[in-house]
């Protein structure tokens, strides 16, 4: 039986703690309160911080594989207690069970896969005369900042191996999406001692409070690029870490030799998995001339074939936008494109009575290329289809972007396909498949999608501090 009458508290230092101010959290299918959560005080910030200071030193010093058994704990718990986040996950955030089953069950892998990476010390010189290694150690404490269009899972890829390498850590989830992290942080307290990972909730203040932190190492965030900027802002003060995964707008290049009816489906779903609300949703999908008219045809069959509705219904397949700012966002995307004269393939008509904060899907045919639907992120279930016919311009027009953050490409000529590739200026680049993650594959943004990258060994060392440490065997003093 799910409670959703739970009060929802903060854990700070193993202990379950609430405010006297509160922010309540919407099922956007409804647009009913479901819960209110404590909007975090400095001084909570404050006890949350010394807490996870004080946890440091014994966390870093404990053994890795006892680590690495408190990661594998994490997993099982939350595969126990998977259910009820799958059931909270659609409740707050909006998406279907499919979407919520993929994250929850995905963030259970996170943490056993993390749990399996190790930072072996590097063995520069080994001789009679000398020893010199770089051996990795923890930074101390980390600072999440999350999203609300995947709260769990990015939350996991910074909490995962920010525990691994032997830092401590405080999450801030969305203030749209915290009843999840919340959650999380009830069912580690029985596994993780006190401060080593603690859940505060809050609004854009408490992010900002955490950037300027004297006692944060690091921040590992997740969010618009224009936030991403005041991140690094605010922890310049400070020099902390960095980890920025920011927005993007990512081309997908489809060639002439596919077979549109075929293909439709899975591009469909490249634009419009998580309605569109996906940092590496396909943004601006370009399509050779010979096959436009078919593709553009297919897609608008395929979508109306696909259910709509509160993710709650085992039958619906697209949610709402999560939020009310962002559904007025999408809105100004759909104006402006009437604004502009653009042709709706389908969609374009948002019912302004609808019970939730729903947007029918929307494809825009042919837009220009400096047209805000192509050149920004909408973030929601609107996309344009761009005609190219020359490799090259294709090629530029996808790289004329601020972002870089994924792309892919589509077509049966591989060679094709992997030259077009090679030249795509973007952090995770896909061929013939899309959204393929791994926990051992590196992922980040080039340009302006971020700063560093989460999972793989490249990511863990983000949570270390390089350390050489050179030894003269041969003491003649
Ligand atoms: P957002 O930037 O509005 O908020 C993200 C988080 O930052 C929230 O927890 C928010 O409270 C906090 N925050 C806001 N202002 C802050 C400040 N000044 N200082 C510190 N923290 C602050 O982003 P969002 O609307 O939650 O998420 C959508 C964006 O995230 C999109 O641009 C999307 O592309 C991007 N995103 C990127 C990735 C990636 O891996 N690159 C993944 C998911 C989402």
């Amino acid at each position: 039986m799910i409670d959703f009458d739970h009060e929802y508290q903060m854990t700070i230092n193993g202990g379950l703690t609430t405010s006297d101010t509160k922010i309540e959290v919407y099922n956007p299918a409804t647009k009913s309160v479901i819960a209110s959560v404590p909007d975090a005080t400095k001084e909570q910030l404050d006890a949350a911080v010394i807490a996870a200071r004080n946890a440091f030193p014994e966390w870093s010093r404990t053994p890795l594989a006892q680590r690495q058994a408190d990661l594998i704990k994490i997993a099982e718990a939350i595969e126990e207690n998977a259910e009820e986040l799958i059931a909270l996950l659609t409740r707050e955030q909006g998406k279907p069970r499919a979407g919520a089953e993929w994250e929850i069950y995905g963030s259970a892998l996170w943490f056993r896969e993390i749990a399996k990476q190790t930072l072996n010390d590097e063995i520069v010189e080994e001789s009679d005369a000398r020893r010199v290694i770089t051996r990795f150690s923890p930074l101390g404490v980390v600072g999440a900042i999350a999203p609300w269009n995947f709260p769990v899972l990015l939350a996991v890829w910074k909490i995962a191996p920010a525990l691994l390498t032997g830092n401590t850590i405080l999450l801030k989830p969305s203030p749209y999406t915290p009843l999840c992290s919340l959650k999380l942080g009830e069912i580690c307290r029985g596994i993780l001692p006190p401060g080593v990972l603690s859940v505060v909730t809050g609004g854009d203040e408490l992010g900002k409070w955490m950037t300027t932190h004297p006692g944060i190492d690091k921040i590992a965030f997740t969010g618009h690029t224009d936030t991403g900027k005041h991140v690094m802002r605010s922890a310049a003060g400070t020099l902390k870490r960095l980890t920025l995964e920011l927005g993007g707008n990512d081309p997908a290049i489809v060639l002439p030799d596919v077979d549109p009816k075929v293909i439709a489906s899975q591009l469909f779903w490249a634009a419009f998995q998580n309605n569109g609300q996906f940092c590496n949703a396909t943004k601006r999908l370009y399509v050779h001339e010979h096959v436009y008219d078919e593709i553009l045809d297919a897609m608008v069959e395929y979508a109306k074939s696909v259910k709509i509705g509160n993710g709650a219904d085992p039958s619906t397949q697209l949610g709402p936008i999560q939020n009310g700012a962002q559904y007025a966002k999408v809105i100004e995307y759909i104006d402006d494109c009437k604004k502009h004269g653009l042709r709706f393939a389908i969609g374009g008509e948002v019912d302004a009575h609808a019970r939730g904060w729903f947007i029918p899907i929307t494809l825009v045919d042919n837009p220009p290329e400096d047209s805000r639907i192509v050149s920004e992120e909408p973030f929601g279930p609107i996309l344009p289809i761009l005609k190219w016919s020359d490799e090259e311009d294709v090629i530029a027009r996808a790289n004329k972007s601020q972002y870089g953050l994924g792309a892919s490409v589509w077509g049966k000529d591989l060679d094709a396909v992997e030259r077009i590739g090679s030249q795509l200026q973007a952090g995770t680049v896909w061929l013939n498949e899309i959204h393929q993650y791994s926990p051992h594959q590196a992922f980040g943004g080039h340009k302006e999608s971020g700063l560093g990258c989460e999972n793989s060994l490249h990511g863990l060392m983000e949570y270390t501090n390089w350390q050489t440490i050179t030894l003269n065997k041969q003491v003649g003093f």
